[in-house]
């Protein structure tokens, strides 16, 4: 007999709070190590019936063998077997996870469900079980992997894939109704994740934003006056301009050996920083240059996740209490190809198996004692890129001039959107602001990957909310626009 699988139905269901905590199946395949036992049971079933057998036919009788000696014989095989038997019983110790309420000595009650075959024959078994809780792991450690662009509609369709999310979602729980922060925008979603707060209160509602202290606009972390070199924006990036306290200080405050570490995930402050490899830095540069064709795009998509999770592997010890991952790829595939693309779909195959490689090669028993949190900052959907859908750059610069706003000339830059960021050129146009007197003007739009963000004076100040009038003013004044007000 092989015994192919043990796996118990997790029983412990909790619910209440914003999410329910799904029942979970936890499977432990015990490959062929129970075949000994199952043929000692085998053996010794038919050897059973056979003595009983041949003592009713009267087979030794008439072969004058002493009956004495046959159950001997009988008991010391018995015996013989039976150590087989409780040997593979030590071996196949299940393990289960066992919510904390659940101390060490308690005794529960799991389904078990067995299957086994049998001369290639496949059979299930459904068994209660009473265990005694003992060795309750402790969570020692959370390990937060945030997919870039990962869509729970896509993602959770790896359910069955023999993959990282699979395992995932057979040992935890899963949260249906998780919702990300308005406007979705990477830089502000990280922020929220890794602060626990609202853009209202991080002060980081984009990639760039105005600040109406500084009379500034922000981008990703530069100023005019401030102006940092750096390859990838996310390499420096914003975080003094986060004032409240990420998770790993929070963390920092309330635990003396607190560590916490960051891979690639560029909200950072209080935690140590691993950033990008040379590799995926080219992959960065290739995939932003606009050259690269779709299938290239892929590539360095894929390879983008692989190498984050070579370098968290590379990066973990056990003393690590919260390790942040960000998978940018499927982010970066998705824009370039669509999100329900065949491409995007093999980037997010990748992920699937970067978790569970995440998983399988972590040192031993370091997955028993850790929470991963799996999570996306945003989503993406497709548009039309036509003229009726999509807004550009001109267009939006024509109707503000129309409407009297002094925007300074923008400089076209003729090569990619990344490059900008490695000259130390300010003046280019990713960083090119509308109408740098801030103080003297009105409004100032701030573009963000498809949307602007628009601040109105108050009262000719930029302290204080301006009011729905004078919104609507400034709105209304903008040639060509509809605008309806709550
Ligand atoms: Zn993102």
């Amino acid at each position: 007999m092989t015994l192919n699988q043990v796996s118990a139905e997790n029983p412990f269901s909790l619910s209440g709070g914003t999410g329910l905590l799904e029942s979970s199946t936890i499977t432990q395949t015990v490959g062929t190590q129970l075949l000994p036992a199952g043929e000692a049971i085998r053996e010794k079933e038919n050897l059973y019936n056979e003595v009983l057998d041949n003592i009713t036919n009267g087979y030794f009788e008439l072969y004058d063998i002493p009956i004495d000696e046959v159950l001997d014989e009988y008991a010391e095989r018995e015996a013989e077997l039976d150590e087989v038997i409780r040997q593979s019983q030590v071996k196949t110790k299940i393990r289960l996870e066992v919510p904390k309420n659940y101390p060490d000595g308690s005794v529960v009650t799991v389904l078990a469900i067995i299957s086994y075959s049998l001369n290639g024959v496949s059979q299930t078994l459904t068994k209660e079980i009473q265990v005694e809780v003992t060795n309750n792991p402790t969570v020692k450690r959370a390990i937060l992997v945030i997919i870039d662009a990962g869509r729970p509609d896509k993602y959770y369709n790896y359910e069955d894939s023999g993959g990282g999310i699979q395992t995932l979602l057979e040992n935890g729980v899963k949260f249906n109704d998780a919702s990300t922060i308005f406007p979705s925008i990477t830089t502000a979603s990280h922020t929220s994740i890794m602060t626990g707060m609202f853009p209202k209160q991080t002060k980081i509602p984009a990639f760039r934003w105005y600040d109406k202290d500084l009379k500034n606009v922000i981008d990703e972390g530069k100023t005019e006056e401030n102006v940092k070199f750096y390859v990838l924006p996310w390499d420096d990036g914003m975080n003094e301009y986060i004032e409240d306290e990420t998770i790993y200080e929070q963390l920092n405050r309330k635990i003396s050996s607190f560590e916490g570490l960051s891979i690639f995930e560029f909200v950072r402050n209080g935690g140590e920083y691993q950033g990008a490899t040379a590799k995926m830095i080219l992959s960065m540069i290739r995939i932003k240059s606009g050259l690269a064709s779709i299938s290239k795009i892929k590539e360095d998509s894929i390879d983008l996740d692989s190498e984050a999770t070579s370098l968290a592997l590379d990066n973990f010890d056990s003393s690590v209490d919260l390790m942040a991952v960000w998978l940018l790829g499927t982010d970066e595939i998705s824009h370039h190809a669509g999100p329900l693309s065949s491409e995007t779909g093999e980037v997010m195959d990748n992920v699937d198996r970067q978790l569970q490689r995440l998983i399988d090669e972590l040192p031993d028993g370091v997955v028993d004692e850790t929470v991963f949190v799996i999570t996306s900052d945003h989503g993406q959907t497709t548009v039309e890129a036509d003229d009726e859908h999509s807004v550009s750059r001109n267009e939006l610069e024509k109707v503000l001039r129309d409407a009297g706003y002094s925007l300074k000339e923008c400089m076209q830059n003729p090569l990619s959107p990344v490059l900008p960021k490695v000259c130390v050129n300010y003046d280019l146009p990713l960083t090119q602001l509308y109408g740098r007197d801030y103080e003297g003007s009105n409004a100032v739009a701030v573009h963000n990957a498809g949307i602007a963000m628009l601040y109105f004076k108050h009262n000719s100040a930029w302290s204080g909310v301006p009011s729905w009038a004078e919104v609507e003013d400034a709105v209304l004044s903008l040639d060509g626009c509809e605008v309806s007000f709550p």
